[in-house]
């Protein structure tokens, strides 16, 4: 039995964000399509009223809505529309809070990929979400180095890669402090490193 942690960290997130978008634009169009249609008769009545008072009394007040169904200018939607209508908020709800949690156990898995912290990642993704992932990116490039090769971000104490082997710090030639794969010059001694900089 694998643990939770274990799934979101072996979590294909590209997939899951793919088929996660697919399935909500399904369930809000097939839920609000019902609710559209169950609501025809309404609808239809809304128009007539528009036609008569134009739009402006409804923008001005919402009540007005309660006050043409007292009335029997619009008709009391049915029991199935009141369920669709309620429905299709939940499902938006849902997948709100279906997104909610894609992009912070993302973050958590990505935090814990750099070796960063995933449970702080993932406790800021829930407070802050896409704020979060902004936080995130930002840190992760001011302390991580990423392996040219792969991709892969690196804590820049490793001298290779830990995913693909790629050399992430070389030796200086003239006083052998370690410089990082892309450094143009020594940090220690200042002297050109040979080694193309970015
Ligand atoms: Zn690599
Ligand atoms: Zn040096």
């Amino acid at each position: 039995m694998k643990t939770l942690k274990e799934k979101i960290e072996a979590t294909n997130f590209k997939k899951l964000s793919k088929w996660f978008i697919l399935l909500s634009v399904c369930v809000m169009l097939i839920s609000g399509g019902v609710a559209t249609y169950l609501l025809m008769p309404q609808l239809g009545e809304f128009g007539l009223m528009v036609d008569k008072i134009g739009y402006e009394p409804f923008l001005v007040d919402s009540d007005i809505f309660e006050y043409a169904i007292g009335r029997g200018a619009i008709s009391m939607p049915s029991f199935g529309a009141q369920m669709a209508v309620l429905m299709t908020f939940l499902f938006a709800l849902l997948i709100f809070v279906g997104y909610w949690l894609l992009v912070a156990t993302w973050l958590y898995q990505s935090a814990c990929r750099a070796e960063m912290s995933g449970a702080l990642w993932l406790v800021l993704g829930l407070v802050g979400n896409l704020l979060a992932v902004v936080g995130f990116f930002v840190v992760r490039s001011l302390t991580r180095d990423m392996c040219r090769e792969c991709g892969h971000w690196q804590s820049y104490k490793h001298q290779y890669c830990t995913h693909c082997g790629t050399i992430m710090q070389e030796k200086c030639p003239h006083c052998g402090g370690l410089i990082h794969a892309h450094d143009g010059y020594c940090s220690s001694c200042g002297n050109a490193t040979g080694l193309s900089s970015l």
